[in-house]
Order: structure tokens, then C-alpha cells, then sequence
């Protein structure tokens, strides 16, 4: 089915800038809009929003394309599901078409495996709420002090404890096991048959930004191991990628400029249910750059809130130069007396969690005074610190961040800053010899060489930004002044699909690799010429283009020994060069 027309409806109703803008922090700038790219980590940023063509391009790692692209790409679907998503939202209705289990090609796996998880997900919370198999799940939660409400908005399940409960669920309803499998609901055994991969646990249905089911997390009932148990990684669901309640809360998160990080489920949910809106989890293992760099999207600061036992303060020693690195500013808050997030809330309420919100310490001090105490003094315990923290230091990339630290540190600990240094400089020199060249400055050189590419790139400007020139050069022979064979391509595209149809942009499709797609991206979202010298630039280009085929003519006449075509083109030349002047 061509979805061409749709597209461009959902274009037009839609605009990028407020699309991408409730998951990327966008400034104005110039024409365009700038933002951390939420697709690569970055500190100044290069991920660039243009409203008027409706696409984006990020000149750090080079991904871009519109509405679609971003949109399959920020919530990782395809592009039917996208589609439909986007319509949606703007009111924009797509025609039926068939999609039941037996009627799909490969390409369709993520959006049945979304469906399976949707199926699974209902399962466990029917089990939790209405079987009376459910009762211990109903049983641990009554006893946690979870309410109704929480358990159905969050959509909690209990998983029972047998080998095929939700494999005969699946069986029923005709959902092909593999598939479940794939899905990492379910473990095939030996003998060609598959198992629940959870059992006896409550169930945590894990949702991306879409609120739709990526995975899921189990906890158990008692203090058997695991503790937890998350899906495996699927084409659905990545280790460390997503946050725990982020689809939830990032709104909030972006309206308070902060955001509260605990470590587990239930954590998150108590808080919740005590009108903490702006907390996040991480999902039951070690907060990643990834986890990180998607919560810097909404949040200018976080407090990193762990158990006070040896467990939780490692984890949140070890989250110091992810913070550190992705340039969000974090404190960290231990609870007292071995209390939990949890435990904590429902025991003292709201009113106390806020103002203990006010003693948390930014992390660096919180970090410094942990390795103190680890430490005895002396010289011994001195050199053990150093080399702690050294790798640290390592890997903080900004130079300012790393002065300022290693002064804070060296103030705490009494260990001279020179000192510091020199050892910076040793294990940094052992490091060098491993680390390649800047890609983002490559791939800059590469994209605005203007030097190799400099009037190429302008002549696809000009064209790709005032299309209604282009027949002015269509029976010119422009390819003389165009020395990028992928700007060749790119133009002439542009020149087979004049008029466009829709949107300019829809000519990406027809160009077949990523280089030159990206490449009509760039043209596009630079600025354009001042609409006062558009003609003017017409008029050059064609002039360069006469130049070129004279002086091609003039070439050919010479070897062939031809005087009299060689005077005749010469005086064309000139006669060109006289109007130039004139002009
Ligand atoms: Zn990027």
C-alpha cells in the first residue's frame, strides 16, 4: 500500500519542532532549532530542527530525516507502527488493512511482538487482580501498601507459579510460541517445548516513551534469587537503554527540572504513590550513559536516590562519571537508618521525603567523602585514593570540569594538585596510543569540505531551497560544474521529481544511499541564500556553466588542430566575460 498521500497529510498537520520538542530540549537559532541529539552523546549541541523544511539532522553523528524518521527511530518501531502513531496524534485517518497473525511478512515482527507483550501484560495483571491464583501477588502488594490505583495504572501483574501458565494462555490465543519467545516471555527447552520465563513473581510491564509494552521486569515474593528478573534483550527491549516509569514522568520531569533516580520498581511506585511525580528507576541494574543521556532530554538535574546499604552507595559511586560526562548535575541522597525509598515514604510520608530532598550533596563531594572514609590515612591509604579516582578523572572529557575537580580533590584530600597531574599525564600517555581521530569532526570536514565541495554544495542550496529555478537549468549542462558525483545524483533527482508533489523532503526516497541522503539533509537545513541575490546566483551559475563547455570546446578543437573553432570559441569567451562585467 503507498502511504505517500498520508505522509504528507500528517506533515502538513504535524509540525517537527513541537514533535521533537517533548523529547529534546529545542533553543531558537537563526532559522533553525538546536538541541542535545538524543541519539549520541554530545555536550554542545549539533542535532539541528528546521521548522520550515520539517526535518532534522544531527552534524555530531549524521543521523536526520523527518517527522517518520524520528519518530521510528527515538521509540525504535517501524515505520507502519510510526505511521499510525503520527496519525493519530493529528487526527489524520489511515485506511484499514489487514495485519492478522497468519498475514505477516518478517517486517512485521517488532509490531507482533508489541502486540504479544500487550497480551502477555493483560494476562499477568487479570491473574494479579481477578484469579485466585493471583492471591499472593494480591497478597505482597496489599502488605507493600500499593493501592488499586497504582496497580492498574502501572499495569502490575503477578505471574503464577507453574511452568505453562502463560504458555497455554498464548497457545489459546492462537499466538505462534517462536514468536513468544522472541518476544522473551517464554524459554524453549530441550525437547521442542517452551516454559514461562516467569513464574512466581509480580510483574512489572516495562513501557517505552509510547507507553507501549517493551518488556517486562519480575520480582519474587520472597528472598529467593534473583531478586529480579528483566526480559531478556529483544527487538523490543535493550539492557539499560529504557527507564523504569520514564513515559510516565518525564512531563512532569521537564516542568520541575529535575528528576528523582531510585533503583527499584517498587521504589518508584511507593514514591509515586505518594505524589513524587518526577522519579525514574533503573530498572534493578547499574544506571548506564544511555539511561543517563535520555533523562538529560527533560532534566537539568537529578538526585540520584539509592539504598543506604554497600550496594546502593557503590551503585551510586559507581553513576559519578556518567553524570559527570553527560554534563547533568547530580546530588545524591542517602536515607537514614537503612531505609528505602520505600520503606522510607510510607513511614514518614511526604512532607518529611521533601525536606530530606534538601540534604542531598552533589555527587562529587558525596563521592570524595565515601573513598575518604574507605581510606586509613597516611601515605598508603593516599596513593589507594588516587589511583581510585584517577580513572575517574580520566574520563571526564571537558579540560574545565577536570581543573575544577581535581582542585576540589586535591582541597579534601591534601594531596598537591601538581602531584595530581603528573599522574593524569602518565596514564593518559599509556591511554593515547589506543584512541582513534574525532568522528564528528571528520564527518564535519567531510559534509562542508567547501574547499573540494564548496560550489557544489551552494548549487544544490540554491536549488534544493528555490526548487522554482531548477528549470532554468534543466537543459543546461550543469554537470560541468558539479565535481561531487553524489551531489550529481542528488540534483538530478531533484530535477526528474520537479514539481514536487509535497514535501521537498520526499525526494530522500528516491536517493539510495545514506551519504546522499544526508547530504540533500544538509543542503536543506543550512541556511539559505538571501532571497535579493537568488537570481544574481542563477545568473552566475549558468555563466560558469558557458565558461566550462567553452573551455571544454576550446580543449577539443586544440587536439583536434581545429584554429578557426578555436578563434570562434575564443571570442564566445570573451564576448562572455565582457557581460559579466557589464552586469
Ligand atoms: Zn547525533
Amino acid at each position: 500500500m503507498d502511504f505517500s498521500d498520508k505522509k504528507e497529510e500528517i506533515r502538513r498537520a504535524a509540525d517537527i519542532v513541537q514533535v521533537i520538542g517533548q523529547y529534546v530540549q529545542l533553543k531558537k537559532q537563526g532559522q533553525n532549532y538546536i538541541g542535545l541529539c538524543p541519539f549520541h552523546s554530545e555536550k554542545t549541541p549539533s542535532f539541528t530542527v528546521s521548522q520550515e523544511k520539517q526535518i532534522y539532522h544531527c552534524f555530531g553523528c549524521g543521523r536526520g530525516g523527518d517527522i517518520f524518521n524520528f519518530w521510528m527511530e527515538y521509540h525504535n518501531l517501524t515505520f507502519p507502527q510510526a505511521l499510525k502513531d503520527l496519525a493519530r496524534q493529528y487526527n489524520v485517518s489511515l485506511p484499514e488493512y489487514n495485519n492478522s497473525p497468519g498475514n505477516r511478512k518478517k517486517s512485521d515482527l517488532i509490531e507482533f511482538l508489541f502486540e504479544i507483550n500487550e497480551l502477555a501484560g493483560r494476562y499477568f495483571h487479570d491473574v494479579l487482580i481477578k484469579r485466585p491464583v493471583g492471591k499472593p501477588g494480591r497478597d505482597y502488594f496489599s502488605e507493600r501498601k500499593l493501592s488499586q490505583d497504582t496497580i492498574s495504572k502501572f499495569r502490575l501483574g503477578y505471574a503464577v507459579n507453574s511452568w505453562d501458565g502463560l504458555v497455554t494462555f498464548l497457545e489459546r490465543k492462537d499466538i505462534p510460541l517462536d514468536k513468544a519467545a522472541k518476544a522473551g516471555l517464554i524459554v524453549s527447552n530441550t525437547t521442542n517445548g517452551y516454559y514461562d520465563r516467569f513464574r512466581g513473581r509480580i510483574i512489572f510491564p516495562i513501557f517505552n516513551l509510547n507507553h507501549q509494552i517493551i518488556g517486562f521486569g519480575g520480582r519474587v515474593l520472597d528472598n529467593s534469587l534473583p531478586k529480579y528478573l528483566n526480559s531478556p534483550d529483544t527487538p523490543l527491549y535493550h539492557k539499560g537503554r529504557y527507564l523504569y516509569g520514564l513515559d510516565s514522568a518525564y512531563k512532569d520531569v521537564r516542568t520541575k527540572g529535575f528528576s528523582i533516580i531510585v533503583e527499584g520498581y517498587m521504589d518508584l511506585l511507593a514514591l509515586r504513590q505518594h505524589g513524587v511525580t518526577n522519579v525514574v528507576a533503573t530498572l534493578g541494574t547499574a544506571l548506564t550513559s544511555d539511561q543517563v543521556r535520555r533523562l538529560k532530554s527533560y532534566a537539568k538535574k537529578v538526585i540520584v536516590l539509592f539504598d543506604s546499604d554497600d550496594a546502593g552507595k557503590q551503585a551510586a559511586l559507581k553513576s559519578f562519571p556518567l553524570f559527570l560526562n553527560e554534563d547533568l548535575s547530580a546530588k545524591v541522597l542517602v536515607l537514614p537508618g537503612g531505609e528505602d525509598p520505600d520503606s522510607f515514604i510510607n513511614k514518614y510520608g511526604i512532607t518529611k521525603f521533601d525536606e530530606l530532598l534538601g540534604n542531598s550533596i552533589p555527587i562529587f563531594d558525596f563521592y570524595l567523602d565515601q573513598a575518604l572514609a574507605n581510606e586509613e590515612p597516611g601515605v598508603d591509604g593516599r596513593i589507594r585514593l588516587i589511583k581510585d579516582v584517577l580513572p575517574i578523572f580520566m574520563e571526564l572529557e571537558d579540560r574545565t570540569a577536570k581543573f575544577l575537580y581535581i582542585h576540589l580533590f586535591s582541597e579534601k584530600t591534601g594531596i598537591d594538585e601538581g602531584e595530581i597531574w603528573e599522574e593524569l599525564r602518565l596514564d593518559e600517555r599509556k591511554l593515547k596510543k589506543g584512541s582513534g581521530l574525532n568522528e564528528f569532526k571528520d564527518r564535519l570536514v567531510s559534509v562542508l569540505d567547501t574547499k573540494k565541495y564548496g560550489s557544489d554544495l551552494q548549487f544544490l542550496k540554491l536549488l534544493a531551497h528555490y526548487p522554482e529555478k531548477i528549470d532554468n537549468f534543466r537543459d543546461q549542462q550543469w554537470e560541468l560544474i558539479v565535481s561531487d558525483k553524489n551531489i550529481v545524483k542528488i540534483i538530478k533527482v531533484l530535477m526528474e521529481k520537479f514539481p514536487f508533489k509535497g514535501s521537498l523532503y520526499e525526494v530522500e526516497e528516491f536517493l539510495d544511499d545514506p551519504i546522499t541522503r544526508e547530504q540533500l539533509r544538509v543542503a536543506l537545513i543550512s541556511n539559505p541564500y538571501d532571497k535579493d541575490i537568488v537570481d544574481q546566483a542563477v545568473g552566475e551559475f549558468l555563466n560558469k556553466i558557458s565558461k566550462m563547455r567553452i573551455s571544454q570546446s576550446i580543449s577539443r578543437a586544440r587536439a583536434e588542430g581545429n584554429i578557426e573553432a578555436i578563434n570562434h570559441l575564443i571570442k564566445e569567451k570573451q564576448g562572455l566575460d565582457l557581460r559579466n562585467k557589464r552586469n
